[in-house]
């Protein structure tokens, strides 16, 4: 499965860019010479994701065009697809662009300490808050 490898590494690029933060999204573009369909590809980062910090993210795929510029005609053109020849003139043509693979952007669950554990226990005036960070491995 050829979404997968792709995944890995887009996996591996998130993981990276998280620095040990829970990523809840992940917006990527994939240009369309990887041929990739949304589907495959959202059902391979699930697997190339599950138990790293990307495990819970949705990935949200953008497929971008290539271009084709026909060697015949000159014609240009954006195409979903590979395409062999000019729809035009029906010359051969050059495929530029569609190889990306672009992570746009990464959500990331909010911060920690936050979340709960809400301090409900008012200061008693010992300046002791709890702003101690929670650097304490378990
Ligand atoms: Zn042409």
């Amino acid at each position: 499965m050829h979404e997968f490898g792709l995944c890995e590494g887009l996996v591996d690029l998130i993981e990276e860019r998280a620095g040990g933060r829970t990523v809840t999204g992940a917006r990527v573009r994939v240009g369309a010479g990887h041929a990739v369909s949304k589907d495959a590809f959202e059902h391979a980062f699930a697997e190339a994701a599950a138990g790293t910090a990307a495990g819970g993210a949705v990935v949200d795929v953008v497929i971008t065009p290539l271009t084709v510029r026909c060697r015949e005609c000159g014609g240009r053109a954006e195409s979903m697809d590979a395409l062999a020849a000019c729809p035009v003139c029906g010359g051969e043509v050059e495929v530029s662009g569609g190889d990306e693979l672009v992570l746009e952007s990464v959500e990331y669950a909010p911060a920690d300490g936050q979340a709960d554990g809400q301090p409900d226990r008012q200061g008693g005036g010992t300046g002791e808050e709890s702003a101690r960070v929670p650097g304490h491995p378990r």
